[in-house]
């Protein structure tokens, strides 16, 4: 069969693409080497954001873009992406107030906001936000964007992509893509078949450069930076929902966010990085940075002994030249290329997870004198898979089937419609008591497994753990070897185990 689109790469790029074109009436066919967001777009500091810092750059096109989409897409998804409120402590040695309460102006009036509410001052002596914080700040502003739970984004584009007719091959390698007379010849790992498809589309992430090199063996192309970024996640370090963005003397930004109940989330780097891009590690050099970032700010300084998690990831930039990896653009570059009858390929390079709906649009654009038929644009009003309903009744329908599902701990309720929105249902129906759920690894059941490998792509006790979810951080050791050999291929599983409610 010939494709329209063969999608190299499921991370949130590839997989917006696949979505929005499958969509429109295009034949689609997706392929991701590993897991679904095993790439970069698991790894991201998990804000559906403007970029505050990125007006410094003059980066107006995109933070007005990306102002715009943290509604859109909260509407869209409204279970995996909520508000969230940032302070901003005024430091006096760095940026003057006069220009922090002008971005911030800009911040609240680029992007048409509705539904988040706008900035305000506060008074660090008397706000809550003040108590963690050394005694010297006395004053800063309080501001909006949101949250997204990454992985999740991704899971849900190719669960649409898939429902609108595409293709989704995980853990398949595209291993080499050669021009026929007006299309590709595309080889995949473990298949001797040949798939033809008219156009390529490159969305290797950090990849991109690899697979033009390797896979298309191209002499010559545009460069990736990759700019590596790495987060610690510590024990909680205190107690009200807001989170901080904290000013660095380099000039960079530091986040600290609450994290999984338990947890603060503390980042990020950027460092420049060589070489496969495959399974990025923090350095003892980056966890002292974040460290003295945040003991510059709270009152009780973060103990290297508190870390219980790290992660890295590579922002696949385009590489302008600018000198220091902080300052190259965030914005996303798209290159057609491929001459008059040619086959045409497209590849992506950089391009924020807060973009990647308009990145596909844009995409779409691109290749439309391709397809005269191809339909118009379509995301903006679309729900994605579970996110039907308004985005201000979460706690109504949570409550809800907390009453539903009793049999369930309600924080367990919670956790699972935050993951699965109205298809939480689906996962649920015709359960009356804990033993219909199966077998249970900490609050996972089998029942949630089963949904996870028949709609999700799961093969793998990791994917679900740090990718479906954040469980590996609750699951204990011997919950989480349960899980792994439950997974195991060939490994029965162990009869269902009673569990008190
Ligand atoms: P990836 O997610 O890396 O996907 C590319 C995929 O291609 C990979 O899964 C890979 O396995 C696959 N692949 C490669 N080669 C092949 C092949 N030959 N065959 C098949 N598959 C292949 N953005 C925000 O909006 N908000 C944030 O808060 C934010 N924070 C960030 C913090 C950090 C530290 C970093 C690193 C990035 C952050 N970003 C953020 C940016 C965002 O995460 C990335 O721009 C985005 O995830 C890139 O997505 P992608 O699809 O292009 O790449």
């Amino acid at each position: 069969m010939m494709y329209d689109l063969f999608v190299i790469g499921g991370g949130i790029n590839g997989c917006g693409i696949a979505r929005d074109a499958a969509g429109r009436g295009l034949k689609v066919f997706l392929a991701e080497q590993g897991d679904l967001a095993s790439g970069t777009s698991s790894a991201s500091t998990k804000l559906i954001h403007g970029g505050l810092r990125y007006l410094e750059h003059y980066e107006f096109r995109l933070v007005r873009e990306a102002l715009i989409e943290r509604e859109v897409l909260l509407r869209a998804a409204p279970h995996i992406i909520w508000p969230l409120r940032f302070v901003l402590p005024h430091h006096k040695g760095l940026r003057p107030r006069p220009l922090i309460r002008l971005g911030l102006f800009l911040y609240d009036h680029l992007g048409g906001r509705k539904i988040l509410p706008p900035t305000r001052s506060v008074d660090l002596r008397r706000d809550v936000t003040g108590e963690p914080l050394r005694e010297e700040y006395l004053h800063g502003y309080e501001y909006s964007d949101c949250w997204v739970e990454d992985a999740r984004l991704v899971v849900l584009s190719a669960m649409d992509a898939r429902n609108k007719g595409a293709e989704i091959r995980t853990r398949t390698k595209c291993t080499s893509a050669t021009r026929q007379a007006g299309h590709w010849n595309l080889t995949i790992s473990g298949k001797d078949e040949v798939i033809e498809a008219r156009v390529l589309i490159n969305a290797a992430g950090p990849w991109v450069g690899n697979v033009l090199t390797n896979v298309v063996r191209q002499n010559e192309s545009d460069k990736v930076r990759m700019v590596k970024g790495s987060h610690i996640v510590v024990d909680r370090l205190y107690a009200h929902d807001r989170c901080y963005i904290f000013q660095n003397a380099d000039g960079r930004i530091c986040f600290a966010i609450p994290y999984e109940q338990n947890f603060t989330l503390i980042g990020t780097t950027d460092e420049d990085h060589q070489g496969d891009p495959s399974n990025p590690q923090i350095t003892e050099t980056e966890i002292e940075y974040l460290l003295s970032a945040t003991a510059e700010y709270f009152r009780r300084p973060v103990t290297r002994a508190q870390v219980r998690w790290t992660y890295s990831g590579i922002r696949p930039l385009y590489d302008d030249g600018a000198s220091k990896a902080q300052e190259a653009t965030r914005d996303y570059v798209l290159k057609l290329e491929g001459a008059s009858g040619e086959a045409p390929m497209l590849s992506v390079f950089g391009g924020k997870i807060t973009t990647f709906r308009r990145l596909s649009e844009s995409v779409m654009d691109k290749i439309a004198p391709f397809f005269p038929k191809l339909g118009k644009s379509w995301t903006a009003q679309s729900a994605l898979p579970g996110g039907d309903f308004p985005h201000d009744d979460v706690d109504r329908r949570i409550a809800d089937l907390q009453r539903t599902y009793s049999f369930l701990k309600p924080q367990n309720v919670a956790r699972i419609f935050r993951a699965y929105g109205t298809n939480a249902e689906k996962m649920f129906a015709g359960a009356r008591f804990a033993k219909d759920m199966g077998q249970f690894f900490g609050p996972l059941s089998e029942r949630e497994v089963t949904y996870l490998k028949t709609e999700e792509w799961v093969q793998e006790a990791d994917d679900i753990l740090w990718r479906r979810s954040k469980l590996g951080l609750h699951l204990t050791a011997d919950e989480q070897a349960a899980l792994r050999a439950y997974m195991k291929p060939g490994v029965k599983a162990k009869p269902a185990k009673r569990v008190k409610v």
